[in-house]
């Protein structure tokens, strides 16, 4: 008898496992407290779009769907500047023009992994079931449902709930030692809308992700298929320009107009948009260990949440599923040497990935505004063109290669490093041969 997996969570990670799981012949139940996507349920609280990347594309294509997913995806070739005078300033993603993130949107990309996983007989997605608590030693979990409440028992439960995992909270309460910690940031997110133009072109270019770097704060704007570009407002709650202190009509329309003045003039629904839509936190969690004997695993979000400025949320969780898949192969006969080695390889790696994260986000709202780091970003495509192999960008090792994160932070340490090191040496060089020739011409033999 194939063992049976109970997965809490039919968001973007648990239906791809559920696939995965589904292929290698397991007994799988997927349960998820929302209602089906398919029936137009909206995933409130999270963006509507987001840039997948090779990780997440690989991870597609092991399953054999990143085609049908990819379909309606726009390619973005690089970052569109927009600062406050209205000027634009294009920096490609990569040396190499064909290196692109997509934009995709979130709900038809959750349909595509769940009906990727309903294509196995043994796999069956409850709608409407909200995990309200699971017992890790019996695998047994408890969930509230439109008729009453019910409990399910499998060999194994994957939580793959989502930042606020209801896994991981009874895996806090149950288990000794259980390690948890979550840093908020002091920006939270607003989604807005540019429409479509009346002939239902993009308005702005369409394959760029646009953003408007404001030092403290920023805006970023991601093409959706229908001509239509989701924006987000990353700014601070507190203070004394912030959410906290924006809210009348009036004063929405200043701040916008005094920051992205090219862009109010696309957003028609500014006003409703800020009045209605909620504003959203940005969490790092991390915790250990991610499993229970064999028992208990957590995978994506639920493991790992990381912030959303390196565009990788979801690629890592879906990296996660390629991974448990093949600790699953490895060691078929003992599934808690499978979670262990699972939870070995992804750890230190989503680890480096949340520091990367808060990183990028100084990056895009205040270096991609200057001058030096578009010239410190040539400079880096200069120097992957002419040592190709040998010099490779952090951005490019994180988004376009499947180079472990950690691997891909030591390694554009290291980079930078001897990078600074041969400017300075090559600048101290240029003193001394400047100083040698001045010095000729003013003792003229
Ligand atoms: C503003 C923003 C922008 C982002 N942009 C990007 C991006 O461009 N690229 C990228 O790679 N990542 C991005 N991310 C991160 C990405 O959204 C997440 O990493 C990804 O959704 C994680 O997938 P998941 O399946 O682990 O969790 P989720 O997608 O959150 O899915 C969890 C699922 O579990 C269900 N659930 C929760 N609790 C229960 C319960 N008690 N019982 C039953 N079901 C439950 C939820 O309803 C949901 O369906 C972004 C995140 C944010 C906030």
């Amino acid at each position: 008898m194939p063992a049976k997996f109970v997965l809490i969570g039919s968001g973007l990670a648990g239906g791809l496992l559920a696939a995965y799981l589904g292929r290698r012949g397991y007994d799988v139940d997927l349960y998820e407290r929302r209602a089906d996507p398919r029936e137009g349920n909206i995933v409130g609280g999270r963006s509507i779009n987001l840039a997948i990347s090779t990780r997440g594309i690989h991870a597609l294509k092991q399953i054999g769907i990143a085609d049908d997913a990819l379909r309606h995806a726009i390619p973005m070739r690089g970052r569109m500047i927009h600062d406050k005078s209205g000027e634009l300033h294009f920096a490609p993603y990569d040396v190499d023009p064909k290196k692109c993130i997509n934009s995709i949107g979130r709900a038809s990309l959750n349909t595509t992994v769940i009906e990727a996983a309903q294509r196995y007989p043994h796999v069956r997605v409850h709608f409407n079931h909200k995990c309200t608590d699971v017992h890790p030693a019996e695998a047994a979990c408890h969930f509230e449902t439109e008729t009453g409440n019910l409990t399910a028992h499998g060999d194994a439960v994957v939580g793959v709930d989502g930042a606020f995992s209801a896994v991981r909270a009874s895996m806090q309460r149950n288990i000794e030692n259980f390690q948890y910690d979550e840093s908020y940031l002091a920006h939270g997110y607003k989604e807005l809308t540019i429409p479509p133009a009346p002939d239902g072109s993009w308005r702005i270019e369409k394959n760029a992700l646009h953003i408007w770097p404001r030092k403290s704060f920023m805006m970023i704007a991601l093409p959706n298929p229908d001509g239509s570009f989701t924006c987000t407002l990353f700014w601070e709650f507190e203070g004394p320009r912030s959410f906290a202190t924006t809210k009348t009509d009036d004063e929405v329309r200043r701040f916008f107009g005094e920051e992205f003045p090219d862009a109010v003039p696309l957003m028609p629904t500014l006003l409703e948009d800020f009045k209605n839509n909620p504003t959203g936190s940005l969490v790092t969690i991390r915790c250990a260990p991610w499993f229970y004997r064999d028992r208990v695993c957590l995978l994506g979000d639920a493991a790992h949440a990381v912030v959303p400025f390196y565009g990788q949320g979801m690629n890592a969780a879906f990296e996660d599923c390629v991974v448990l898949d093949e600790c699953l192969q490895k060691f078929a006969n003992n599934r808690e040497q499978a979670f262990a080695e699972y939870f070995s390889r992804r750890k230190g790696n989503a680890d480096a990935l949340a520091d990367l994260a808060v990183g990028n986000f100084i990056e895009m709202r205040d270096k991609t505004a200057s001058r030096t780091f578009r010239a410190k970003k040539k400079l880096d495509h200069l120097l992957e063109a002419t040592l190709p192999g040998a010099y490779l960008p952090l951005y490019t090792m994180v988004t376009f290669t499947r180079i472990p994160y950690a691997r891909a932070a030591r390694r554009a340490r290291l980079q930078d490093r001897i990078l600074y090191t041969t400017l300075v040496t090559l600048v101290l060089i240029g003193m001394l041969a400047l100083a040698v020739l001045l010095g000729r011409c003013s003792h003229p033999q």
